[in-house]
């Protein structure tokens, strides 16, 4: 028999709380089911114990609880930890809590595969499978956030939109998943602390604006001349530079937030005078940073780090400018868990 019981966790709030009413019981169930859901983020309605057994029995004949589970959790030997997801499909995202001295991080995924084509991402090899379902995106937090108490005895400290797949593609599913995530019902996380990273779709990044979201925004650069830039991210022909910059310029005068430019430098690519002051010239015209990240290499392609000495005349440059620019070494690379490694393997 076809399983025709919908998804409990794809309802909002509101519409739980319609739900009730609609079978005649009073508004307040609806409330407590919302935080055995997400707050509690209990799998099943016998563990609902304040409910009546004739509610939950109503809420097993109309609804299924959709979750994830781990497949495998693999720790690296700089304490970070990848977790295979598997999603009520059966199809598989990655993870990733990434703890330093001071914070714990989860980086989380999107999507399943992506449809962007950057040739120095592991993702990229896999087809775009689906969008997640804000509840997959929020199960992936809460999954690290226990990692991280168990681990570490803290909650998480920070988020980022980091793993497989491009965000804005999958936009309204993202923002209700940090909207589950920072509700004070959900895991009452501050916006501030939650960093989405976009590969720079212009029209996207101006609806976010326009929608006055809280968080943080990093926009994947690697490059601020047109024609480099479509070499390594081939669908950047669609998004030119200056579009993206107007866009910027209008996600800073609404939401006054500092953009982050992650940035990776490598031999024979971005690696001249022309391509730093091109960076430069760039950052100049819109308030932001630069987070140079390190490249993690990946099969099926013979792309290089750049010398030190010439991440050295970036961060020089940049500084002389008054720029301000970190950067980031690798996490969890023996276990395939940094940056662009992401794949399923
Ligand atoms: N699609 C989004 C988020 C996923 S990628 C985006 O493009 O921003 C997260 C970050 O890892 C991006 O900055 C991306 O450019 C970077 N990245 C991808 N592959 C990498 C690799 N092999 N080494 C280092 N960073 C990589």
């Amino acid at each position: 028999m076809e399983n025709t019981k919908k998804d409990i966790r794809a309802l909002t709030k509101d519409e739980l709380i319609q739900f009730f009413e609609s079978q005649g019981i009073p508004s307040f169930r609806g409330k407590q089911v919302y935080q055995w859901l997400w707050q509690k983020g209990v799998h099943d309605f016998d563990s609902m114990t304040n409910l009546t057994l004739a509610h939950r029995k109503l809420l097993k004949s109309h609804f299924d609880i959709n979750h994830i589970k781990i497949d495998i959790e693999q720790k690296s030997k700089d304490g970070t930890v990848k977790n295979a997801v598997k999603l009520h499909d059966q199809l598989v995202v990655e993870s990733v809590l990434i703890p330093t001295a001071s914070r714990s991080t989860a980086c989380v995924s999107s999507q399943v595969g992506c449809s962007l084509d950057c040739t120095f991402c592991a993702t990229a090899s896999m087809k775009r499978m689906r969008n997640l379902n804000p509840d997959e995106i929020y199960d992936q937090v809460v999954t690290i956030n226990q990692q991280s108490l168990t681990y570490h005895q803290r909650p998480l400290s920070n988020i980022v939109f980091m793993g497989m797949g491009e965000p804005l593609m999958n936009y309204k599913n993202v923002l209700a998943s940090i909207d589950k995530i920072t509700d004070p019902e959900g895991l009452g996380m501050s916006p501030k602390r939650i960093t989405v990273s976009t590969s720079g779709i212009p029209k996207m990044i101006r609806k976010m604006a326009d929608d006055g979201v809280k968080f943080r925004l990093a926009v994947s650069l690697h490059s601020a001349r047109q024609e480099v830039r479509e070499q390594i991210m081939p669908f950047a022909n669609k998004f030119p530079l200056d579009e993206l910059l107007e866009s910027l310029k209008h996600w800073y005068a609404c939401t006054k937030k500092r953009v982050t430019f992650e940035y990776v430098v490598w031999e024979g690519v971005n690696d001249t005078r022309e391509d730093i002051q091109a960076l430069v010239q760039f950052c100049l015209k819109v308030p932001s940073k630069v987070n140079l990240i390190q490249y993690n290499p990946i099969d099926g392609n013979d792309m290089k780090q750049a010398s030190s000495q010439i991440l050295d005349d970036y961060i020089k440059t940049l500084t002389n400018s008054r720029i301000q620019v970190t950067y980031r070494r690798s996490r969890g690379e023996d276990i395939d868990a940094a940056c662009g490694q992401l794949a399923n393997k």
